[in-house]
């Protein structure tokens, strides 16, 4: 019998293992290489997950009408009118990807870098995948305009058929959020060609300026998916909830009945007591709202502290619009790293972990050039190794002062400067 390996494991999950390993045996590694929001479960969510303990069954593919009414609640307070009708959730937004890009028809454009399992996704789904650079002067999450109109067009010449087009705001791996213009740039684009978009938006609560966030939702809702989650606003990564809101026109009908019959037959419906977490924190009581102010407030300080030691390196890096990533670019210091024969991303997370026992992740995971001098760092798992520290650090005036998170930074800014020695 032989066994077809379809996919690799996902570049992030399987460099946080590999790092894991390395600290359990001793090395003193600064692991920035994985996205997890790390913080807490505030004490009003675990008993929301107590109280819906008991609810064992299945229940609807969809998720209850009870989780589904919070949901469409939450859209209509970010300028998305939403019937419940519209909500899907699942165990985790990734899974609602994967299921989009399966249903939704034409090959599938990507910003690079941008997020690494989307393509992987889309292979797995069977898609082809068009890689558009973002602007050198841009935010992440959008690609560059006259870069998607050029290969919108060569697409056509070749008689290929690009449906979909993922966005993703605030966006992961740069930690920048595409601006209201970007956003409306794009959408024409899309618009003008007929693409489908899928609006990621799991890092929204976490932008600097929430309210500034504009949904292609708003400017395409005719044709725009916004996925998100409760993993990283609320840091509940791992208890895997993610809904989509599909819009609200016989196409979209369409589109949800689909991801029903493909969730129908790979994971039936979100766990019931994590749909009573949903609907707990969807709902946004203010104890729900203040913790997350002081996550964005902690991850906003962690990534701009981190930002200022690289400036001040001279690495040039994209100043954080929200989230926790950072995405700096190594080619002021190009001549120097190419003596330690280090000439792509590859090379520099390799270099940064052996020389500096810092872990990040290659830009190359991200789909962008190899030969480019670019990694994702992120800034979340600086807020200590225990309970304790972390809640510290939520609740801290001033975060990026705490000896701890201070002491990585320094660590951080240190080796950025050591690299033109
Ligand atoms: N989209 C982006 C941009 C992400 O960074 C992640 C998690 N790293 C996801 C989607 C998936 O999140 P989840 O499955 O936990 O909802």
């Amino acid at each position: 019998m032989s066994i077809t390996n379809i996919v690799p494991p996902s570049a992030t999950l399987a460099v946080n293992e590999r790092l894991r390993r390395l600290i359990e045996a001793g090395r003193p590694i600064l692991h920035l290489a994985f996205g997890e929001a790390g913080l807490p479960v505030p004490e009003p969510v675990l008993d929301a997950l107590r109280s819906g303990g008991p609810d064992n069954g299945y229940g609807p593919v969809a998720g209850s009408l009870q989780a589904r009414a919070a949901a469409a609640a939450w859209f209509d307070r970010r300028r998305l009118p939403t019937d419940p009708d519209q909500v899907v959730l699942a165990p985790g937004s990734k899974a609602l990807l994967w299921a989009l890009l399966s249903v939704l028809g034409g090959d599938v454009v990507l910003p690079a870098p941008s997020w690494v399992s989307y393509a992987a996704q889309a292979a797995l789904a069977g898609k082809r995948v068009w890689s558009v650079p973002i602007a050198s002067d841009g935010a992440g999450g959008v690609p560059d305009p006259a870069a998607l109109e050029d290969t919108l067009t060569r697409a056509a010449r070749e008689g290929a058929h690009p449906g979909v087009l993922v966005l993703t705001l605030p966006d992961n791996p740069t930690g920048t959020v595409p601006s209201a213009d970007e956003i409306r740039r794009t959408v024409t684009i899309a618009q003008e060609h007929g693409l489908t978009v899928i609006s990621d938006e799991i890092y929204r609560d976490l932008a600097h300026e929430p309210g500034a966030v504009l949904s292609p939702a708003e400017l395409l809702p005719e044709r725009t998916y916004v996925t998100t989650g409760l993993s990283k606003n609320m840091a509940l990564g791992g208890w895997r909830i993610g809904l989509v809101r599909v819009p609200d026109t016989s196409v979209g009908r369409e589109a949800r009945e689909a991801l029903l019959g493909l969730a129908s037959e790979v994971w039936s419906s979100a766990p019931a007591p994590m749909q009573h977490v949903a609907a707990y924190v969807l709902s946004e009581p203010p104890e729900v709202v203040e913790h997350i102010a002081r996550s964005r407030r902690l991850h906003r300080a962690t990534a701009s502290a981190a930002h200022e030691r690289l400036a001040a390196a001279g690495v040039s890096c994209r100043p954080p619009g929200g989230g926790f990533y950072l995405y700096p670019d190594f080619e002021p210091v190009r001549s120097h790293l190419a003596e330690q024969h280090v000439d792509g991303g590859d090379a520099l997370a390799s270099h940064l972990l052996e020389r500096y026992e810092i872990g990040v992740l290659s830009g190359v995971a991200f789909g962008d050039d190899p030969g480019a001098l670019r990694c994702r760092i992120a800034t979340s798992l600086l807020y200590g190794n225990t309970t304790a520290e972390r809640r510290e650090a939520l609740a801290a005036e001033q975060p990026a002062e705490l000896p701890w998170i201070k002491a990585s930074l320094d660590r951080l800014g240190a080796a950025a400067a050591d690299l033109r020695l």
